[in-house]
């Protein structure tokens, strides 16, 4: 099932996306059923029924280019990102694999729609793309065992881990270079577990003004998603809506010479095989 975050209007709905060209709202079939997204996961357990019926009913469709798509979960507890996560990209990065898991957050307000601007900051010129597959945390908890860690996952989104270089560089930590906003656009829908067969091996690509950046698949992950959720619930409790960035192929701006980061008026697409597309465009921040 694909479940967005919609509005037509002021309020925002939940959805289901039945073909890629419609969407069923959830919230006007059964305005109970959950406030946000957050709670749909955290309640998944009681009203996945209900939601399947509704989907299945399909009543009063809205046409999909008639609503605007939000960020499918637009305020998560947390967005854990991992960095240096595929080969490529780590060779480009001049850097070594690193030996443990490298962890930085993105703050819960650099979130942004999947179709949504994306700001070129006023104390920025190297802004850059990185196409990444999010998991998005369902069950959670803490201390889940790598050959349990798919269970805890509700389902998959298209992330762009957008990063302004200067910022993530010019200090150790890198969170705040990461953490602009507007630049964590996901979506265009989570896609939930259930029907992505296996989310190590899908194809995955970053796109500038149609000109084809990074071209790569999940299978070439370093540390895979279940070694990530094991290593993270470790230390903290992963909570229902969480976001999990799992890393970028190599193609990042910052890997060419010279160097080719975003400037106003560039479109910047991340593709994912089965589980859609996120484009934004770049704006100056007013
Ligand atoms: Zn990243």
């Amino acid at each position: 099932m694909k479940l967005a975050t919609f509005s037509q209007g002021s309020a925002s709905e939940l959805g289901v996306v039945l073909d890629g060209e419609r969407i069923v709202s959830l919230s006007r079939a059964a305005p109970s059923l959950a406030r946000n997204m957050i709670d749909l996961i955290a309640r998944w357990s009681q009203v996945e029924g209900e939601v399947r019926r509704i989907a299945a009913e399909a009543k009063d469709p809205l046409a999909l280019a008639d609503v605007h798509l939000h960020a499918p979960v637009r305020r998560p507890g947390k967005i854990m990102a991992i960095g240096l996560n595929y080969a490529d990209h780590i060779a480009e990065s001049n850097m070594g694999t690193p030996e443990h898991q490298l962890w930085f957050t993105k703050a819960v307000t650099s979130i942004n729609g999947p179709f949504d601007p994306i700001q070129i900051p006023k104390v920025s010129q190297a802004v850059d793309y990185e196409a990444e597959l999010v998991a998005v945390i369902g069950t959670g908890g803490r201390h889940i065992a790598k050959d349990k860690a798919a269970s805890a996952v509700f389902g998959y989104c298209v992330g762009n881990d957008v990063t302004e270089r200067a910022w993530q560089h010019r200090t150790p930590q890198w969170s705040v270079g990461k953490s602009f906003d507007t630049h964590a656009p996901i979506g265009p829908w989570i896609t939930t577990a259930d029907e992505v067969a296996d989310p190590h091996n899908l194809g995955i690509r970053g796109l500038v003004n149609g000109e084809l950046r990074q071209n790569s698949n999940t299978s070439n992950l370093v540390f895979n998603i279940w070694d990530q959720i094991e290593h993270l619930s470790k230390a903290m409790t992963l909570e229902a809506g969480d976001l999990i960035f799992t890393g970028t192929p190599g193609g990042v701006g910052a890997g060419f010479k010279p160097m080719k980061f975003l400037q106003a008026g560039d479109r910047s697409r991340i593709e994912i095989d089965g589980l859609g597309a996120i484009e934004g465009v770049c704006e100056p921040e007013a």
